[in-house]
């Protein structure tokens, strides 16, 4: 019990210090600086009860598997790296997209995934 806190504490401070949606495989590679021994189905695990707790939020995107930000932000889109398939906040909306909507339709949500190569990649 007191290791399984230990690793999710490591896997908590992973997303304070991150800036961006992470994969579970970039939350392992990050956690493991910390805990050496950590395990992908431990990762999985920790992400489950995070998400469940209410600290993590998944990011779904079209065709790609989940990454996960801390829950709460507020509203805001991402940006999917082609190259390098990190995933990137876009803290920006085009606001009035209910415009687009058919006449008569009501607009609930929206989802909006920009598509490119980061600086990164494109530098
Ligand atoms: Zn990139
Ligand atoms: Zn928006």
């Amino acid at each position: 019990m007191q290791r399984q806190t230990n690793q999710r504490d490591a896997i908590r401070r992973v997303f304070e210090a991150s800036a961006r949606p992470l994969s579970p495989q970039e939350i392992l590679r990050e956690a493991r600086r910390e805990v050496p021994g950590l395990g992908i189905a431990t990762v999985y695990r920790a992400v489950k009860t995070l998400t469940t707790s209410g600290f993590l939020s998944p990011v779904e995107l079209p065709g790609a598997p989940a990454r996960y930000e801390r829950a709460g932000k507020q509203h805001h889109h991402h940006f999917h790296c082609r190259s390098c398939d990190r995933v990137y906040d876009v803290d920006a909306c085009p606001g009035a997209i209910g415009k687009l909507s058919p006449e008569g339709f009501e607009l609930e949500s929206h989802e909006i995934v920009l598509y490119g190569r980061c600086d990164r990649c494109a530098g």
